[in-house]
């Protein structure tokens, strides 16, 4: 079974005990042109073995069926080596215990089609944008930088990132470099469980939305967003979505719909 799957594991960056980030590449076929923001399937066999720190499995499942989750793709939509993914551990699930006892070299299963409408398409030119992200939801918003989002034009763009400690803010070394090359971007992060860290955090410690609600960005870019010259995207932890909306809904913000435009796009994982 495992000879059959399609893809290669090429590289594992281990960014914190339950997060990693998986770069994979196709075996004799290529990538599909995508969007950055979309999303694609990876699966193993039932009988790929689970990481020795997650919980057993509960059900007999046939060893060759194929346990199949998505993931947002972290890599440039320009890449035609490789596709990223930024995952973390669910040690009660079914896939996530499997991708973590991957190793380099080791075989899985990638979707041939890339979906999804979170995407900047329908985004108008000249509106800022703010992304926003707990965990692994930073994933497609670092697609849609390292797809050169930032290139040409006026627009602001501000990254608001949310983790619980500072060893799991992925991609951090990424964002304050793409701040320090330009005066268009800033990176805001935060982490809220203060207790557990090593050394002295110097950050926020605020809920995302509470830094939101705060006037973070309108501090950082001399603006206050509006729903006339910004766009905002929310990716991770449903509560945080939840909060986000009740919040930007007092300010006049609407969720995005293809028939109903507004400014505010959603990928919750819930
Ligand atoms: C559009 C989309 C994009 C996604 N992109 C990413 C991504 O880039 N990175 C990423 O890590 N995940 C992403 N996910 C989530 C991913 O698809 C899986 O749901 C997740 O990896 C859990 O899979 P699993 O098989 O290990 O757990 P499952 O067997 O599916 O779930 C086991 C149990 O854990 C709960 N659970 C599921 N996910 C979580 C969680 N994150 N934390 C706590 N409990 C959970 C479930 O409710 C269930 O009770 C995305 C989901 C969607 C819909």
């Amino acid at each position: 079974m495992e000879n059959q799957l399609n893809a290669i594991v090429t590289q594992i960056i281990q960014v914190s005990p339950a997060m990693k980030i998986f770069r994979i590449s196709p075996d004799g076929w290529e990538l599909p042109d995508f969007i950055s923001g979309q999303f694609a399937a990876l699966a193993l066999p039932a009988s790929a073995p689970r990481v020795v720190d997650a919980t057993p499995d509960t059900e007999n499942t046939d060893p060759d069926k194929l346990i199949k989750r998505v993931y947002s793709v972290a890599s440039s939509s320009k890449s035609k080596e490789f596709i990223e993914f930024y995952i973390s551990l669910v040690r009660s699930g079914a896939l996530t215990p499997r991708l973590f006892n991957l190793k380099i070299g080791d075989r899985i299963e990638l979707g041939k089609k890339m979906t999804g409408m979170f995407t900047l398409e329908e985004v108008p030119a000249d509106n800022n944008i703010v992304l926003v992200a707990t965990g692994t939801g930073v994933a497609p918003y670092i697609s849609m930088l390292r797809s050169n989002i930032l290139a040409g034009g006026t627009r602001k763009i501000a990254v608001i990132h949310g983790a619980a400690n500072s060893w799991d803010l992925g991609y951090s070394s990424e964002l304050r470099l793409l701040e320090s090359l330009s005066d268009r971007f800033i990176y805001l992060p935060t982490i809220i469980d203060l207790e557990k860290e090593h050394a002295k955090w110097n950050g926020d410690t605020r809920f995302v939305q509470d830094m939101w609600a705060g006037g973070v960005v309108e501090k950082a870019w001399g603006l206050k967003p509006t729903p006339e010259n910004t766009h905002l995207f929310l990716c991770g932890n449903p509560k945080m979505v939840e909060s986000m909306f009740e919040i930007l809904g007092k300010e006049g913000f609407k969720e995005h719909k293809r028939k109903e435009p507004g400014q505010v796009h959603v990928e919750s994982w819930g």
